[in-house]
């Protein structure tokens, strides 16, 4: 159980940029055109701010901060990166950038299981390690966070004011979150994270800084980053039957947002010696009494299981008891689908499970994989509703087909390998192209593969094109740094 006062996110000065790809030039220009920028950055913001592999004592670590690079030191060596102290640093940064065409990307967390959009190569990356703080007003009821800062942080020093932030459900997970929309445990009562913006300081793709509001002038912008992206400003048995039927019976049948700060119900496996130590977690979180939790979870309790440890924890409390290990090479894929009413088959469960499970027993004896996770994490109706009051928001899940799960697929390889393997890299696009998903559910930017169309499923891709057409008309963003695909 949790126990939170009142909260309310969120954000101010969340530095956010249009974003993304890039292969218009040759490699030795691209280089070349970021190493003038990065002299031009050094020479105005000095080069405590703006540090290269000789010249920081910094750039080592902001260079391996990001999850996705594999090999940190041969795949992304930043020509230079900025660690701004304030909104102008990123701006001075933003404008230089965008004026030079240089390549560039932008790291909060550092959590992205997409390569290349948190760090780049022959190119500038704006680090926000330096912009980690957090405040809360309790007179206006608002939390405003810096950029930089980790949810387990901005937790941990809210708790004195009885507040916590819709974040995430693991610790050292940043505030990048909030541009993929964001889950958390706080959501099914809440809406994805960033339902809850108040307001956004935003500097635009050419060092602009704008304040966006749900009804200024940059309302349009203000909705376009709640699920966006950056380019704006889990063996079987019974008991797995059993639980993904109590999972789609679930996500179709709850109706109590309280109840429903419900859980991450993962299937991992663990390769330690070539062995397959395959777990099934199910952290059911419920926002109030133990009798509630009782109810709202019966058919889950009603599964035989090894062990439990069913408690009362602080909000920060549970945000620290899932850990993992931090820098090894991760990659995501999603799916989605809705619930199906109690004494119904979950028959594309069972499908999603199997394939997960193909990948794992084809993989049995493979030293490079660390472990395999097949995640659900609910985004039930309550959860939808809370967007549709606060505003709405670009991924306009459907109001009619009732709650659903976002779908994780995630493999972590092994420490020490540097890239993706391609028998495993095929076995995972296999689970990605064949994973069955209900039509018309948008996918989870956050916890997708960087090749999958995640904003097309968006009821609100239309509107994403506009806005996008509207604040990069030269498509600089698209061109000079890695985010989703489309628009
Ligand atoms: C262990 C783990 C647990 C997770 N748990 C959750 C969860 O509970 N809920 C959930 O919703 N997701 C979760 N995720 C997914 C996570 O939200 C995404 O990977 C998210 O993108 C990470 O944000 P970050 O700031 O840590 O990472 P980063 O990699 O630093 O940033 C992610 C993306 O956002 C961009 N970005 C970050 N900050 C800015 C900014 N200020 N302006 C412009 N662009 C920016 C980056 O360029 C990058 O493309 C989890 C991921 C992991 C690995």
């Amino acid at each position: 159980m949790v126990t939170v006062s009142s909260f309310v996110l969120i954000a101010t000065a969340l530095w956010y940029s249009v974003v993304s790809a890039a292969e218009t030039q040759n490699c030795s220009s691209v280089a070349a055109i970021a190493a003038q920028t990065c002299q031009q950055l050094e020479s105005s913001l000095g080069s405590t701010i703006v540090q290269t592999q000789s010249s920081g004592s910094e750039y080592a670590i902001g260079a391996n901060f990001a999850w996705s690079t594999f090999s940190d030191e041969v795949n992304f060596q930043p020509s230079c990166i900025v660690f701004p102290n304030t909104t102008q640093h990123v701006q001075t940064a933003m404008k230089a950038i965008f004026e030079n065409k240089a390549d560039y990307a932008v790291q909060a967390g550092g959590h992205s299981g997409m390569i290349g959009w948190n760090t780049v190569q022959n190119g500038v990356l704006i680090s926000f390690m330096n912009m980690n703080s957090t405040s809360y007003d309790s007179e206006s009821d608002t939390i405003t966070l810096l950029p930089g800062i980790h949810w387990g942080d901005a937790t941990s020093a809210l708790q004195q004011y009885g507040v916590a932030p819709v974040g995430g459900r693991i610790a050292t997970v940043g505030t990048g979150l909030l541009l993929g929309g964001g889950i958390s445990y706080l959501s099914p009562a809440e809406g994805y994270a960033a339902d809850n913006y108040v307001s956004l300081d935003v500097v635009l793709v050419n060092g602009t800084l704008v304040t966006a509001t749900a009804d200024n002038e940059y309302a349009d912008l203000f909705k376009a980053l709640k699920g966006g992206g950056n380019r704006f400003g889990i063996y079987p048995n019974s008991s797995s039957e059993a639980l993904l039927a109590a999972l789609a019976h679930f996500i179709h049948d709850t109706a109590d947002p309280n109840a429903g700060t419900f859980l991450a119900t993962t299937f991992r496996t663990t390769w330690e010696n070539s062995t397959q130590d395959i777990e099934l977690d199910v952290i059911l979180v419920y926002n109030g009494t133990e009798a509630s939790f009782n109810t709202s979870f019966a058919e889950f309790l009603s599964i035989p299981y090894t062990s439990s440890a069913l408690q009362a924890l602080s909000y920060l409390d549970l945000l620290n008891a899932v850990t993992f290990p931090d820098g090894l090479g991760t990659l995501f894929g999603a799916s989605a689908l809705t619930g199906v009413p109690a004494s119904t088959l979950a028959d594309e469960y069972l499908e999603t499970y199997r394939l997960y499970n193909n990948f794992s027993t084809a993989f049995a004896s493979s030293t490079d994989i660390a472990f395999t996770l097949l995640d659900f994490s609910p985004v039930p109706k309550s959860q939808i509703q809370a967007g549709y009051e606060k505003g709405t928001n670009p991924i306009v899940p459907p109001l009619g087909t009732g709650g659903y799960f976002e779908i994780l697929f995630q493999v972590t390889y092994a420490e020490g390998i540097t890239e993706p393997s391609p028998d495993v890299e095929q076995g995972r696009q296999l689970w990605i192209s064949t994973a069955p998903s209900t039509p018309g559910l948008p996918f989870f930017l956050n916890e997708a593969d960087a090749n999958q169309q995640i904003l097309a499923t968006y009821g609100g891709y239309e509107f994403l094109k506009q806005v996008y057409a509207k604040y990069d008309p030269t498509r600089f963003n698209v061109q000079h740094t890695q985010g989703p695909l489309g628009l």
